[in-house]
């Protein structure tokens, strides 16, 4: 947890203290403290919390622990959930604009777009009813006027995928800079979602 979470620091994808990091575990979830410096970080600073929102642990839990809940209760095959307020997912999100099919890779975080969630205010209960709507059938959405938010089956995939959407949301942006992006239609996206099952997976090896 406190690896991945300081590797949000050094990547970039985190500004200031805005990010906060939850892992599934057997009776709840890990989930990073509020306000803290990840650097001085330390295990007993992590929190643990129960789905009834209850927490154990000498911190107190992120103020986002809502959506985080939510989504580890509602999906299943989600083992770690990621947020942070990267500077150009963050940038989209307020312009109210999510990522289009300008690029065949925006199906990493599971379809042909990622969306971006309507507005509410940080920590509550809307903004996690929005958060979840928005994440149907997908990996990653936006945050408006906020941030980021993604997930993985552990929390090397939510990372890398964290870093994508961010790298996606960079180009998405700087293409937005010269004109408007040529989409992909839905036929090619899905034929690559398609590809991506078997993507990067290698075959046995003989002998
Ligand atoms: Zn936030």
């Amino acid at each position: 947890m406190i690896t991945t979470a300081r590797r949000m620091n050094t990547s970039g994808l985190n500004q200031g203290t805005s990010g906060n990091l939850s892992q599934r575990v057997e009776d709840g979830f890990l989930l990073t403290p509020t306000g803290m410096d990840y650097d001085a970080l330390v295990p007993e600073d992590i929190v643990l919390m129960r789905f009834d929102g209850s927490h154990e642990g000498r911190r107190a839990p992120s103020s986002e622990w809502r959506f985080h809940r939510d989504i580890l209760a509602r999906r299943p095959e989600v083992g770690a959930v990621l947020h942070a307020h990267s500077m150009f997912c963050t940038t989209l999100a307020c312009l109210r604009r999510g990522i289009p099919s300008f690029h065949y890779m925006v199906t990493t975080a599971g379809g042909a777009d990622i969306r971006c969630a309507p507005y509410a205010t940080f920590g509550t209960e809307e903004l996690s009813h929005h958060a979840v709507e928005a994440l149907e059938g997908r990996k990653a959405c936006l945050l408006a006027n906020h941030g980021m938010l993604a997930l993985g089956k552990d929390l090397a995939g939510v990372f890398k995928l964290a870093v994508e959407v961010e790298t996606l949301a960079a180009m998405y942006w700087r293409a937005l800079q010269v004109g408007e992006p040529v989409l992909l239609d839905a036929e090619e996206m899905g034929r690559v979602i398609e590809k991506f099952k078997t993507y990067g997976q290698q075959p046995a090896l003989k002998g």
